[in-house]
C-alpha cells in the first residue's frame, strides 16, 4: 500500500523523502508518495525520483491495487532496489497550473448550476486548460460570458479553500444536486475527502487545490460547444 499523504490537505508538498517498497521494468513503488497518480479528470504530476547513485524522470503515476506506481523513463543507471530512500520532486510548476486549472473548475461548475441550474456531468485538465460538460443548459454567448465574470467574481473574493475528510452521509447532505455524482463514487470511499470553498461550494474530490481563490488567477472561457444535449465550455488561467 503506497500512503497518499498529499491527503487530505498536503497537496502544495512537491518535495519528500520516501522508501521503495517495489521496483517493477519501468516503474517504482514506494511507501509513501506526494505525486498525484491522476484521477477526477486531472493528469498525473511528473517529476523525478533521486537516490545514492542514481536519479530517474517520472513521467507517468497510477494507482494499482493500492499501490501508486511511479513509471520512469530514461533512468541514470539501474532502478533503485526496494528499501532504498528516495527523495520525490515533483515538477512544481506543472503542478501548480493544474491545481489552478482544478479549482477553477469547482468554480466554474458552481456558478453553472447556481445561475443556469446546469449540471457538470464531465470535467478534465490538461497543461494547455481545462474543459467541463454540463447537462441541462443552453448557453448562449451573453451566457458564456456571465459565466466568465461570475467566476472571476467569486475568484476575486479570494476565499479560503479547505481540504478535509468528512462522514460520506455528511457530504451527501450539503452537495447539491447536479454538483457531483456522488452515486458514481463506491459505497465504501467514507470518509470522502471534501473541498470546500468557504460558504460558496462543496464537493468530493481527491485532486490537487489551492488554498485560497486568489491564486486561481483570471479564467477566460476559450471555447464553447454543443452536442447531444451537452454543452461544453474550455477553459484557461493565467
Ligand atoms: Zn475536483
Amino acid at each position: 500500500m503506497t500512503d497518499l499523504r498529499y491527503l487530505p490537505d498536503a497537496d502544495d508538498v512537491t518535495e519528500f523523502e520516501a522508501t521503495v517498497t517495489e521496483t517493477g521494468d519501468d516503474y517504482v513503488v514506494l511507501d509513501g508518495t506526494y505525486f498525484y497518480p491522476g484521477g477526477g479528470g486531472q493528469p498525473a504530476d511528473r517529476g523525478t525520483l533521486s537516490w545514492s547513485g542514481g536519479e530517474a524522470v517520472v513521467v507517468d503515476a497510477r494507482k494499482n491495487h493500492g499501490d501508486v506506481r511511479h513509471y520512469v523513463d530514461a533512468a541514470d543507471g539501474d532502478l533503485p532496489a526496494e528499501g532504498t530512500t528516495v527523495t520525490g520532486r515533483i515538477d512544481a510548476e506543472r503542478r501548480d497550473r493544474l491545481t489552478r486549472l482544478h479549482t477553477a473548475q469547482h468554480v466554474l461548475s458552481r456558478v453553472v448550476l447556481d445561475e443556469f441550474g446546469a449540471a457538470t456531468v464531465g470535467n478534465g485538465l490538461t497543461v494547455d486548460g481545462g474543459w467541463v460538460e454540463f447537462e441541462g443548459a443552453d448557453l448562449g454567448d451573453d451566457q458564456v460570458a456571465t459565466v466568465e465574470r461570475l467566476t472571476n467574481a467569486a475568484i476575486e473574493r479570494d476565499l479560503p479553500v479547505q481540504k478535509v475528510e468528512r462522514p460520506r452521509s455528511a457530504v451527501e447532505e450539503v452537495v447539491p444536486d447536479g454538483r457531483a455524482q456522488i452515486d458514481a463514487i463506491p459505497d465504501f470511499v467514507d470518509p470522502m475527502r471534501v473541498v470546500e470553498i468557504d460558504d460558496f461550494d462543496v464537493c468530493p474530490c481527491g485532486g490537487t487545490h489551492v488554498d485560497r481563490l486568489g491564486e486561481v488567477g483570471t479564467v477566460r472561457i476559450t471555447d464553447r460547444s454543443r452536442s447531444d444535449g451537452v454543452e461544453r465550455l474550455a477553459f484557461d488561467v493565467a
